[in-house]
């Protein structure tokens, strides 16, 4: 970065640093700044996740968190800025009011700022978020504007924890590393080709993989400041008919880190575990969230404990993004829309008399979809780098490791995350497409689309982060 005039000036005034603070500052490279906040909601809100859970959320002991890490260089300037919070999802409109706030605050462009869901199934519903979709009902006029309510607060949380990041920033060292954990297993059963069920498949696709951020003080490499791992497995231990507001696994992992390691803050992502579940699942589930919270800290604890297993960071990422046209396999006619209507699957008969009203207003049944695709390259020491990939949606297990099966060398390491900036819709493979099932076509209506996935979306999306992740899209990185 050149120096700016005002940086100019004030070296002038105040004299150069002397050798040793520039000696500190050097050895790490980067400065880091992380922040916490409660984001459980204070009045009934609906919850989401299960159609089935058909009321407002009730408070409970367990809290629902936010959490932010801020990543800039040694001269100062902010490089990145994560969030991520104990939601189903991000709608696209909540990931653009908290870009707009923090774009004015910090100056930070779009491409430098993510945000991610853990997919807890125990959150809030959200302005702009599936909702009638969901139900399969229009909702009371009182709970949408508590809906409304809690996201508008949400946004100033989430506002709050970015700032307070960002100007908490200290010299850090930033390491990366890849550890492993067993609860995440495929659910789709497939016979013949076709899907049959969801329940565990102990033989499906699954990435396992828990890749780590670790965040310690320049100074002093055993005081932890923050951890940012990512698990690829949906958030469903705390299933109906359990009430209460709650984090499951992810929420559990981010706090006994946070208990280990006093004075940190652990974000938690949900990586492509569309089709995936933990394992066991039971009606008591508590037991079995503690387990998988604390699988994920001991991954934690072993790369803080083993260097070799790890990687420097040495700079901030360069960041890019690009949105791409996803295309729906079809579009339901009229025909096709009065036969769901008086069919018997009660969700395509809500969904399907919504177009037949929305056809009636003019409006076309659509093609496909904007998908913003978000890439973060980070050098490492000894010429070896590491690329964060955000997308958008429910991601499924195959993108993550035909992603990594394509790009992953030894000087390059890959992490796909999923559930970040916006919520269009699952992101199945071409494979699973053919094979159909719940995440292919019968999770749609949620997400207000009318159809499966065109079988190329995988090629769509993976030559995309090929190219952004590869370095052969260089320019327009900032
Ligand atoms: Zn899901």
């Amino acid at each position: 970065m050149k120096p700016t005039l005002s940086i100019i000036l004030l070296l002038l005034a105040v004299g150069l640093p002397s050798a040793s603070a520039q000696d500190e500052k050097s050895a790490s490279g980067t400065t880091a700044g992380l922040a916490k906040i409660d984001i459980t909601p204070r009045v009934p809100v609906r919850m989401i996740g299960y159609a089935s859970r058909d009321y407002e959320g009730e408070p409970a002991e367990n809290k629902l968190f936010a959490r932010a890490l801020a990543i800039g260089d040694e001269a100062g300037q902010l490089g990145a800025l994560m969030i991520t919070a104990d939601l189903l999802g991000i709608p696209k409109s909540l990931s653009d009011r908290v870009f707009e706030r923090i774009e004015r605050k910090l100056g930070i462009s779009r491409k430098k700022f993510a945000i991610s869901a853990t997919h807890t199934h125990g959150g809030p519903a959200l302005s702009d978020y599936m909702q009638e979709m969901h139900f399969c009902k229009i909702l009371p006029a009182g709970e949408k504007q508590h809906i409304d309510e809690y996201t508008a607060w949400l946004v100033d949380r989430l506002e709050q924890i970015a700032i307070q990041a960002a100007g908490s920033r200290q010299p850090a060292n930033l390491r990366w590393g890849e550890g492993r954990a067993g609860f995440a297993m495929n659910r789709r059963v497939i016979e013949n080709g076709t899907w049959k069920a969801m329940r565990p498949n102990p033989h499906g696709s699954v990435d396992q993989s828990v890749p780590v951020l670790t965040v310690t003080a320049a100074d002093d490499d055993s005081k932890v400041l923050g951890v940012f791992l990512s698990y690829a497995c949906h958030c469903t231990s705390y299933a109906p008919p359990n009430k209460g507001f709650h984090g499951d696994w992810a929420g559990a992992a981010a706090r006994i880190i946070e208990k280990r390691h006093p004075g940190s803050h652990a974000l938690i992502a949900a990586g492509c575990g569309a089709d995936a579940n933990p394992e066991p699942r039971t009606a008591d589930a508590a037991p079995f969230i503690e387990k998988h919270g604390n699988e994920l800290a001991d991954q934690v604890d072993a790369l803080l404990a083993d260097s070799t297993r790890t990687f420097r960071l040495t700079a901030p990422p360069k960041c890019q993004t690009r949105t791409v046209q996803l295309p729906l396999a079809f579009q339901p006619d009229r025909e096709e829309l009065e036969g769901w209507v008086a069919g018997q699957d009660k969700r395509r008969a809500f969904y399907g008399q919504i177009w037949l009203d929305r056809i009636d207003l003019g409006e076309a049944v659509p093609t496909g979809f904007d998908y913003l695709i978000q890439t973060w390259r980070f050098p490492g020491e000894n010429d070896r780098s590491l690329t964060s990939v955000f997308l958008p949606g429910e991601v499924v297990s195959g993108y993550s490791l035909r992603i990594k099966a394509e790009l992953n060398n030894d000087s390059r390491r890959l992490w796909v995350i999923g559930y970040a900036n916006e919520s269009p819709c699952y992101i199945t493979t071409a494979k699973e497409i053919a094979e159909g099932g719940y995440e292919v076509i019968q999770s749609m209506v949620s997400y207000d689309k009318p159809s499966s996935l065109a079988p190329e979306t995988e090629d769509i999306i993976v030559g995309t982060v090929v190219e952004l992740a590869g370095g052969k899209a260089e320019q327009g990185e900032e």
